[in-house]
């Protein structure tokens, strides 16, 4: 068992747990991707003595879910490992357990969700308990509920979704009386907070490294109809996009966070995504810029795609593809700091439907292009501010004070982005005086 290798501060703390005469069992989690052959840092330990013990015995604790019997004891470096005190859940209402301590290891491991989350292993003896053949399931690749599987969902609706994160993000099956029950509990998903929802879905995006299937899977499980209504009949090259977004996080590839979220609501309509992103209790800032990229793909996603397919010949393209004047108007839409993100969003729903046969341009176009955008955007003019007029040069000029001089000067912009060399204050001034003569 040289893969089980907890840290040593866990180990120390166990060993306290042990001198005063307590059972501390490493569990969940960290033994489950330990046997897997992932590191895993969080180090969760069960222990037989109650939350008022563990608290006694260690100096430094925080009390982090007494009421569920989790203490949080800090190291001597001040790292947090979570103790908690075996337990049976009494009474569940599909959302929240209540829990009565004393119970043995074996009853606190029959209350776990999944066989693969019920293996404790005693970092002292090396014993490890596996009374619901965890294990065996590990080594078949299989998510199977411990006990009756549509008892346990019944319990806790969130099982459902977790059940969902831990196939995709080992690349396992879900046993079928677990599939069932999974199917069984969409109708009731929706009485899990936005939180939690929001919560199973970044960690889907963050823990899942091609999550395309995770999301099928939501779909056809119905979880998807339940709690983000709007992506139930989202085109599927779209989670299939999915798989060509790197893990945000990931070394050398730097990107927000959300972009996988924003892959997801990539082309719907403004209004729908603003609403279901608001309700899963997304931040304004997230929200805004999914929004911003989803609403822009909507309006010029079927332009932008033409004109990526285009072949040669076209000014400023000489190989085909997008023109700078396009390049400068897409970039202009979506605004200065989303455009390497819309390009990237681009980049994976072609590779998704070039994988399927579909038209798509070919990889060289696309990462060239994505070159030339991003220049085109810090180079060119493409937002009023650019302009070399603002709105007092234009009243001089005679244009009236009020709403004229912000319509004057977005049709200035418009000039500027079809042809870059009009973005001089004289040009600029005689167009206005021009356009004010025409009115
Ligand atoms: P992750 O790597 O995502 O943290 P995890 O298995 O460690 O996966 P946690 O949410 O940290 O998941 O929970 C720790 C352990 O607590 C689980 O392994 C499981 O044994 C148990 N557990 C967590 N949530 C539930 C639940 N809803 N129902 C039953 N047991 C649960
Ligand atoms: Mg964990």
């Amino acid at each position: 068992m040289a893969r089980l290798n907890p840290p040593k501060e866990v180990l120390e703390i166990a060993t306290k747990l042990r001198e005063k005469g307590f059972e501390a069992w490493c569990v969940g989690g960290a033994v489950r991707d330990a046997l897997l052959g992932h590191p895993d840092l969080d180090w969760d330990l069960a222990t037989s003595a109650t939350p008022t013990d563990v608290m006694r015995i260690f100096k430094r604790t925080v009390p982090v879910g007494i009421a569920f019997g989790t203490v949080g004891v800090l190291d001597r470096n001040g790292r947090m490992h979570e103790v908690t005190t075996f337990r049976h859940d009494v009474t569940t209402d599909g959302r929240h357990a209540e829990v009565k301590f004393g119970a043995s290891l074996d009853e606190d491991l029959s209350r776990r969700d999944f066989t693969i989350n019920a293996i404790a292993y005693d970092p002292h003896t090396h014993e490890l308990r596996d009374p619901f053949h965890g294990q065996m399931d590990l080594g078949h690749g299989l998510v199977r509920c411990v006990g009756d599987a549509e008892q346990r969902m019944k319990e806790d609706r969130l099982r459902a979704l977790r059940g969902l994160r831990f196939a995709s993000r080992f690349g396992f099956e879900i046993e079928p009386a677990t599939w069932n029950a999974i199917c069984h509990s969409a109708p009731h998903l929706g009485r899990l907070s936005a939180e939690r929802v929001k919560q199973e879905l970044e960690k889907t995006m963050e823990q899942v490294a091609r999550p395309a299937l995770a999301l099928e899977r939501w779909r056809s499980a119905g979880a998807l109809g339940a709690l983000v209504p709007p992506l139930h009949d989202a085109p599927s090259e779209r989670f299939a996009a999915l798989d060509y977004l790197p893990l945000p996080g990931l070394a050398g590839r730097p990107q927000r966070k959300v972009l996988r979220l924003a892959a997801l609501f990539f082309g719907d309509d403004r209004r729908s995504a603003d609403v279901t992103l608001r309700a899963l209790k997304f931040s304004n800032a997230d929200t805004a810029w999914i929004v911003r990229l989803a609403d822009v793909r909507a309006r010029l996603g079927a332009a932008v795609d033409a004109a990526m397919l285009r072949d040669g010949g076209a000014d400023g393209a000489a190989d085909g593809g997008a023109t700078d004047a396009e390049l400068r108007r897409w970039a202009a839409e979506v605004g200065r700091t989303a455009a390497a993100s819309f390009w990237r969003l681009h980049a994976a729903l072609w590779s998704a439907r070039r994988a399927t046969g579909g038209a798509a341009p070919s990889e060289r176009r696309v990462a060239s292009t994505h070159r030339r955008l991003v220049r085109i955007a810090y180079r060119d003019a493409i937002a009023i501010g650019d302009l070399q007029v603002d709105g007092e040069d234009l009243v001089a000029a005679g244009v009236p004070k009020g709403p004229a001089v912000g319509s004057t000067l977005k049709r200035l912009l418009d000039l500027v982005i079809e042809d870059p060399a009009v973005n001089r204050r004289e040009a600029l001034v005689g167009l206005a005086v021009e356009m004010q003569r025409k009115l």
